[in-house]
């Protein structure tokens, strides 16, 4: 038996799982690392604990596995995306704490880009939208952080790299700096039709060539992880961004196949082949792999910022529930959410709205209102959201979706998959393994290490659990959907002090 070891580097934990040849899963491990919040809107992660924590759980999993290095065929990164880390290429050791994904710090200067009219020129570059979301102004702020942080870098004495790049670095022993195609999409500094760092991109944001990893496929032979870290040295089969390789692990490989990852966020991607489109409805056009020496590939993605925190803040702030699953409970006593409506605008709203100063609403209360109404509303507003993205993705790609594949912690309720089926009129599809993240990291490792020819025996392996038909009327779809856009104006630009 041949064993894949996936390497999970999320947001707030890190986990490593050991896949047999059949994709079942051995054993895993986690570990939580700490979160860091120095000024409001600051999100800082220590490289050095995410380091740690890769290289315990794999250690960890391995050992519950009760395997031999050796029969690990290939290891596979999957990680949080366009976090960066930016560290001294003498010592291995980072030289600041790494900038998260979340961190807002660098909102005035992408401003400036703005009012410098530099939108376009990034959008069509990049596929992404001005937004200090992206990496390349973290890189900035850290360069002109530290002690002469520009010189060193144009000198070759630093190195930057979002956290794929980081981990194949220190798992190589210092002797590998890559980054994957689908992780340099998201820094803001590759153009994606050419798969190469963008000199004009590179000025705008004072970054230096020689700073930056070498731009590699999401799949092949990438690296060799050091023979020190698991006794044995292993082959690193493969690395992509998190949400990628949930589109992956779902096996949405034909264009116009759209997966939805229902987590603390909402995430859905669906996969446009070898066309990068550009959006006209405020989507991200992204790098989705590529494998081997073949061509890159792309999808559209878009967002939703209170997903599954929607639920957390029925049980946190309302304390109508005392766990997540209970919402299902409360909810399903009553048929529908007699009138109400949530827009769970709590920290604005993500595409295709992009509306900072959206606050949370909660509408159409009657005296009749009750607890069990405002969950149901609360997985409404999910489902809403969510459809209102594949609006967007249907205009961006003049394509119909016609199937939903569903994974992540929320699509655990039926109730949510069911409103989801039905506020939509498409088939939502939920595999047996909703670990779709780990498991696209692991066939790509897989492909990478030639455990299986190609896609299509792949396509044997993954198999759909539950699946849920729409049930509601199209009329009364659009009745609903016009009552969602009624409800989201009043949301709309609320908060008056941005
Ligand atoms: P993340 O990877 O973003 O941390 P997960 O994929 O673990 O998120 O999903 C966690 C989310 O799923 C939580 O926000 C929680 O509210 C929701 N969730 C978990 N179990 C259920 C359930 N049975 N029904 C509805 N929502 C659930």
């Amino acid at each position: 038996m041949k064993y894949i070891l996936a390497l999970d580097q999320g947001t707030t934990s890190s986990r490593s799982i050991i896949y047999d040849e059949f994709l079942q899963p051995v054993a895993s491990a986690q570990r939580e690392f700490t979160q860091h919040f120095p000024q409001p809107g600051w999100v800082e992660h220590d490289a050095s604990e995410i380091w740690d924590s890769i290289v315990s759980t794999a250690r960890e999993a391995v050992a519950k596995a009760g395997i031999k290095p050796q029969d690990i065929a290939a290891a596979g990164i999957t990680n949080q995306r366009e976090t960066v880390v930016v560290w001294d290429r003498a010592t291995g050791e980072p030289v600041h704490p790494a900038i998260v994904w979340q961190d807002r710090r660098t909102g005035d200067f992408m401003d400036a880009l703005r009012g410098e009219g530099k939108e376009a020129l990034i959008q069509e570059r990049t596929g992404l939208l001005l937004d200090p979301y992206f990496s390349a102004s973290k890189i900035h702020w850290i360069l002109g952080e530290i002690p002469n942080g520009h010189t060193r870098a144009l000198v070759g004495e630093l190195a930057v790299g979002t956290i794929d790049s980081w981990l194949i670095y220190k798992l190589s022993g210092g002797k590998t700096h890559v980054t994957d195609v689908s992780n340099a999409s998201r820094t803001m500094l590759m153009n994606i039709r050419l798969g190469c760092w963008d000199a004009e991109l590179l000025a705008l944001f004072g970054i230096p060539e020689a700073v930056l990893p070498k731009i590699v496929s999401s799949s092949g032979r990438l690296a060799e992880i050091d023979a020190s870290f698991l006794g044995h040295s292993v082959p690193i089969c493969s690395a992509i961004g998190d949400q990628q390789s949930a589109l992956f692990g779902q096996l949405c490989t034909r264009p116009g196949m759209v997966k939805c990852t229902y987590g603390t966020g909402c995430f859905l991607l669906v996969f446009t082949g070898a066309e990068a489109i550009a959006s006209s409805n405020r989507l991200l056009t992204t790098v989705a792999w590529r494998i081997g020496d073949g061509r890159m590939e792309y999808a559209l993605e878009g967002s939703v910022f209170m997903g599954g925190a929607s639920i957390q803040w029925l049980r946190d702030g309302l304390g109508i529930i005392r766990s997540a699953p209970e919402v299902n409970e409360l909810a399903a006593r009553v048929p529908d959410s007699g009138g109400v409506v949530l827009v769970p605008a709590f920290t604005g709203l993500g595409a295709p709205y992009w509306d900072s100063a959206a606050r949370g609403a909660l509408l159409g209360m009657t005296r009749g209102t009750t607890a069990a109404h405002i969950a149901r509303a609360t997985l409404d507003g999910i489902a809403f959201q969510v459809a209102d993205l594949v609006a967007a993705m249907e205009k961006d790609s003049a394509k119909k979706i016609t199937t939903l594949r569903v994974d992540g912690g929320a699509c655990a309720s039926d109730l949510l998959m069911q409103t989801q089926a039905d506020i939509l009129g498409v088939e939502v599809e939920c595999p047996s393994n909703i670990e779709s993240t780990a498991l696209g990291a692991a066939m790509l490792a897989g492909l990478g290490a030639g455990i299986w020819p190609d896609i299509d025996a792949l396509s044997a392996i993954r198999n759909t659990e539950r699946r849920f038909e729409a049930q509601t009327a199209p009329r009364d779809r659009k009745a609903k959907l016009k009552t969602w856009k009624r409800a989201v104006k009043r949301a709309r630009k609320w908060e008056t002090n941005l």
